[in-house]
């Protein structure tokens, strides 16, 4: 690891913890050369495999691209987005594979999008799980009802449900 400030190719670990979520090590280290201290963050690499068959790294960002589409209109912010995509990646590193399906990331988004937004859960959900009838729309609507035990804003969803019909 190269010094940060004189670029010294070698450095010296110092101190080294586990995270609190056991998922990364940050370790301090401090430079032979200028004494400098820094410190680093390691993670296990994990790779997201595309249904095409293209891997590429697991990223946030795409997470959070994927889901501000289903989230179009609605009251959710930045901040509770970059909430969302770390959420989706601690659920998806708890597996423990090095190499995790696109479908899988996918699926990792529904349960904190839906604590988020409804609505954005059912467009994103619609994609995920393969909505194929308006009749999928209603039953995944029924169980967020059984859940909530709420009734009062059926026509809004049923309404945004029609217009995710067309993708
Ligand atoms: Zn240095």
């Amino acid at each position: 690891m190269h010094c940060p400030f004189c670029q010294f190719a070698d450095s010296r670990v110092v101190d080294s913890r586990t995270s609190d979520d056991g998922q990364s090590i940050r370790r301090r280290r401090q430079c032979p050369r200028c004494g400098r201290r820094f410190s680093t963050s390691e993670t296990a690499s994990l790779t997201v495999l595309k249904r095409s068959g293209v891997a590429e790294p697991f990223s946030r960002d795409k997470v959070i691209a994927g889901v501000r589409k289903a989230c179009q209109g609605r009251p959710v912010t930045g901040d509770q987005l970059a909430r969302l995509a770390q959420q989706v990646e601690e659920t998806v590193r708890t597996a423990g594979r090095a190499e995790v399906d696109a479908h899988d990331v996918g699926v990792a988004v529904l349960a904190p999008l839906r604590e988020l937004d409804e609505v954005a859960y059912l467009r994103y959900a619609s994609v995920y799980q393969a909505f194929e009838s308006l009749e999928d729309f209603e039953a995944a609507i029924a169980v967020l009802r059984a859940d909530q035990g709420s009734a009062g804003h059926g026509s809004a969803d049923r309404r945004e449900s029609a217009e995710v019909q067309a993708p």
